[in-house]
């Protein structure tokens, strides 16, 4: 695949929004694939998956993925609010196999209730093709599923991308880790905004290169052969303390809490 500007690559330096790259260029999708709302069964969260979607038809989002924590959210009404939003949705899911959290795009409830470890993504994988998204989230941050450097590594193949998470500041920052495993195994890395808390919505996400009614397929397709562009400005100090107050203190958010081995 041919995308635009080479010297972009597909790498991301720390805190790095790409502020000269120009998002509303026809032919670029903004996305993001990993985001909570209210519906997820492990976190308590304020914001229902369709105030959710207009959020991002107000930021001008054209693709998303909603990823509830161990489940696939497959309301009809949902999607169909989608629709009528001009909003591609895509059925997800992050699992947390192992101990280590993934995330698990265009997938069906059946297909998320058979994915119990790491290698059960190997068969899936080369049954479902290009049809299919996985990534690694939040690979390096040490807290909850979080899995790590070694993990990453002996499965690195299951992955076709790996995020760049956005709770970072310009001096704490442990996707510096990922932007090295993404140069050493050649993936590229998408930038979310793993969204538990609408307010935090809308500054971190991806641009793909790809029509505006492109198929998940051509999106996953787009994002393999590099054609994405993360931005994932640093967070403020003041952003990162009302952050940390709100994850540890107001909410204490269960998918900290419950455990690596679940
Ligand atoms: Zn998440």
């Amino acid at each position: 695949m041919d995308c635009l500007g080479a010297e972009w690559g597909h790498m991301a330096a720390p805190g790095n929004s790409f502020p000269n790259f120009d998002p509303k260029l026809p032919g670029w999708l903004k996305i993001d694939f990993h985001l909570h709302s209210r519906e997820d069964p492990k976190d308590d969260l304020e914001h229902s998956a369709i105030e959710l979607l207009h959020r991002a038809r107000a930021l001008g989002f054209n693709a998303l993925a909603i990823t509830l924590h161990n489940k696939v959210l497959n309301d009809p009404a949902v999607f169909e609010t989608a629709r009528e939003l001009g909003l591609l949705l895509i059925p997800a899911v992050e699992l947390r196999l192992e101990g280590a959290d993934v995330v698990v795009v265009n997938l069906t409830p059946e297909e998320a209730r058979g994915l119990r470890k790491l290698s059960d993504l190997v068969e899936f994988r080369q049954r479902r093709g290009r049809s299919a998204f996985i990534f690694a989230p939040h690979p390096f941050y040490k807290l909850g599923g979080s899995m790590g450097g070694r993990q990453l590594s002996e499965h690195i193949d299951l992955f076709d991308a790996i995020e760049i998470c956005h709770f970072h500041t310009s001096w704490f920052d442990p996707n510096r880790n990922a932007i090295r495993a993404a140069e050493r195994f050649q993936k590229p890395l998408i930038a979310t905004s793993d969204t538990h808390r609408l307010a935090y919505f809308g500054d971190h996400y991806s641009l793909v290169q790809a029509p505006p009614d492109a198929t998940p397929e051509m999106i996953f397709d787009a994002i393999r052969a590099g054609c994405i562009r993360p931005v994932s400005p640093a967070l403020t100090n003041a952003q990162f303390v009302n952050h940390l107050w709100w994850v540890f203190v107001e909410h204490r958010l269960g998918w900290l809490w419950k455990g690596r081995a679940k």
